[in-house]
C-alpha cells in the first residue's frame, strides 16, 4: 500500500502485535522498526528453560473464553500448539490448610453461601444466605471497589479468602485495590441491569454453557508465538530505549536514548504506563497525566525444577488467602497442570502484591528459602531443587482501580490519530486485552497515515 514508516516503542506482546498487525495492513513495503530495550522481545512473555524443558516466568497462560489468543494462533498457523489444562484443580490456603477453589464463582465472588462452606464461619455463611432478602442500594455506572461492595454484602472473610486469593493472581492487587467494573464487568453490569442483591448480580453474570477448561497455553512456552509474530511482521529491532517523540510536520521523530534519530509516519507507544508519561507529557499533556495516575505493583517469579517423582499433590496449584502466614502469593504446579515434562516437576512460585517490597528487595537466596519454606507449609514435602530461576517484573502489573475506565479514556483523547497506545493498563491485563487493544492501535495509525 504504501512505502510509510512506522515506530512501535515497546517489544512485549502489546508491540509485537502492533507490529505485526502493521505489517498486515500497511503492506509489505512498510518500514516497521520496533524500539525496545531488554535482552530479547516478549516483555512479561518470557519463556526460559529449567533442565531443558521449556517454562514461561512471565505470563504462563490465556483466558480460552476471550477469543483473540486462540483466533491469533489459528491465524498465524499455530493452533495445533495450543494446550490446555490436564483437569486437576486448583485450591486455596487459608486459615493454614488447603481447600478446594470454590465452585461457581465470578472472580471469586460466590453465587451461593455453599460454594464457599469449609472456607468461611458459620456466620458468614448465615449472612450469605440472607443476603438476597437485604435491600440493594447501587448507584447505575458507580464503580466501587470489589472489597467494598463484597464485604458489605457476604462479609469480610469472602473477600480475604476467595476474591483476593484470585485479584492478587490477576493483578498482584486485592480486592481493595481493584474496581468492581474492571474486576467483574459483568456483575457491575447485572446491578446497573437491577440486579436486586450480590447474589442476583453473580448469578446473572456467572458464564453458563461449557464447563471446559478456563485456561490454556502454548506448547513450547510463548516464545513460539513471539518468534513467529517477529518472523510474519519483518520489523527491524532497535535494542534502545526511546527517550523523546516530536512531531514533525505530518509525521514524528523518534529519539532514542544512543542519540538515534527516526522519522515515522505513524508511532504506536506500547509501554508500560509509568514509562508512557514521560514520552507524552509535551504532546498530549492530559494523557500523560492520566498514565502517571495509574499505580502499579511489582511481582516476582521463582521457577523451581524438582527431581521427578518428589510427591507433589494432584493440583494445579495453590491462591494464598490474605493475611497467611506464607511469603508466596501463588504456586503453579507447572507440570501437574499442562502435563509431564521429561523427568523433572517444575513449579512456579510469585511473591508480591501491590504496596509491598517483596519482589524489590527481596535477595534471590531469600526467595530460594521462602519457597522452599511455603512448600514444605503449605504441602508438607521438603523438596530438593535441581535448577532455580528467579525474575523479577518491577511496575510491571498496572492497578485497575475505581474509576478506571475514565483514566483509559483520558489517556486516549487528545493524542493525535497517527499516535496510538497500546498495553496492559488500558482494557484489561491479560494477553488476550492486550491483542485486542494492540490491533485496534495499527488500525487507528494505518488509517491517519494512509488518508488521501
Ligand atoms: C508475573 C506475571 C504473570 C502474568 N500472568 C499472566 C497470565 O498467565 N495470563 C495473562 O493473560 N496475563 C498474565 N500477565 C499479564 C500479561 O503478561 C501482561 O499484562 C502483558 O504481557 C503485558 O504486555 P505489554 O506488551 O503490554 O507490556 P510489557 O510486556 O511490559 O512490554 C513493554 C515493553 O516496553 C519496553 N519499554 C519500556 N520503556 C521503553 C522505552 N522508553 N523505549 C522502548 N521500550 C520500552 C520494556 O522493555 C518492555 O519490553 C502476567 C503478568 C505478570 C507480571
Amino acid at each position: 500500500m504504501s512505502g510509510r514508516s512506522y515506530c512501535v516503542v515497546g517489544g512485549g506482546i502489546s508491540g509485537l502485535v502492533a507490529a505485526y498487525r502493521l505489517r498486515m495492513l500497511a503492506g509489505a513495503d512498510a518500514v516497521i522498526t520496533v524500539f525496545d530495550p531488554a535482552d530479547r522481545l516478549g516483555g512479561i512473555l518470557r519463556t526460559e528453560r529449567l533442565c531443558g524443558q521449556p517454562m514461561d516466568i512471565g505470563a504462563e497462560a490465556f483466558v480460552v473464553r476471550r477469543p483473540e489468543v486462540p483466533a491469533l494462533l489459528a491465524e498465524l498457523g499455530l493452533a495445533g500448539r495450543q494446550i490446555t489444562t490436564t483437569g486437576v484443580r486448583p485450591t486455596i490456603f487459608s486459615q493454614g490448610r488447603i481447600h478446594p477453589l470454590p465452585p461457581d464463582t465470578v472472580n471469586g465472588i460466590p453465587t451461593s453461601a455453599s460454594s464457599v462452606t469449609g472456607l468461611v464461619d458459620d456466620a458468614t455463611i448465615a449472612q450469605m444466605a440472607a443476603e438476597p432478602h437485604r435491600p440493594m442500594y447501587w448507584r447505575a455506572g458507580s464503580d466501587p471497589s470489589v472489597g467494598e461492595v463484597v464485604a458489605d454484602r457476604f462479609g469480610e472473610q469472602v473477600v480475604a479468602r476467595s476474591v483476593d486469593p484470585m485479584l492478587s493472581g490477576v493483578y498482584a492487587g486485592s480486592a481493595a485495590t481493584i474496581g468492581i467494573r474492571s474486576a467483574v464487568p459483568t456483575v457491575a453490569a447485572a446491578l446497573d441491569a437491577g440486579a436486586t442483591s450480590l447474589t442476583d448480580a453473580c448469578r446473572r453474570a456467572l458464564p453458563t454453557g461449557s464447563r471446559g477448561p478456563v485456561f490454556g497455553a502454548i506448547e513450547g512456552g510463548y516464545q513460539v508465538l513471539l518468534d513467529e509474530l517477529v518472523r510474519r511482521s519483518r520489523l527491524q529491532w532497535v535494542q534502545a530505549s526511546v527517550a523523546r517523540i516530536e512531531s514533525d510536520g505530518p509525521g514524528w521523530i523518534v529519539g532514542d536514548d544512543d542519540g538515534g534519530q527516526w522519522r515515522a509516519d505513524g508511532v504506536i507507544l506500547a509501554v508500560p504506563a509509568p514509562r508512557l508519561a514521560p514520552l507524552v507529557g509535551e504532546i498530549a499533556p492530559g494523557a500523560a497525566a492520566a498514565a502517571a495516575g495509574i499505580p502499579v505493583a511489582s511481582a516476582a517469579v521463582l521457577a523451581m525444577a524438582v527431581p521427578g517423582g518428589t510427591p507433589l499433590p494432584p493440583q494445579s496449584g495453590v491462591l494464598v488467602a490474605s493475611g497467611e502466614r506464607l511469603h508466596a502469593k501463588a504456586i503453579t504446579l507447572s507440570t501437574r497442570k499442562w502435563g509431564a515434562r521429561g523427568n523433572v516437576e517444575l513449579l512456579r512460585m510469585s511473591f508480591g502484591r501491590f504496596g509491598d517490597q517483596l519482589a524489590r528487595a527481596t535477595s534471590d537466596g531469600d526467595l530460594h528459602s521462602w519457597a522452599v519454606d511455603d512448600l514444605k507449609s503449605v504441602f508438607g514435602i521438603t523438596v530438593d531443587p535441581v535448577d532455580v530461576l528467579v525474575h523479577r517484573w518491577l511496575d510491571a502489573m498496572p492497578q485497575y482501580g475505581p474509576g478506571h475506565a475514565g483514566l483509559a479514556a483520558e489517556l486516549r483523547a487528545g493524542l493525535p490519530a497517527s499516535l496510538a497506545i497500546a498495553g496492559n493498563y488500558l482494557d484489561g491485563i491479560g494477553v488476550p486485552a492486550c491483542l485486542s487493544v494492540a490491533g485496534k492501535a495499527a488500525q487507528r495509525v494505518v488509517a491517519a497515515t494512509t488518508r488521501s
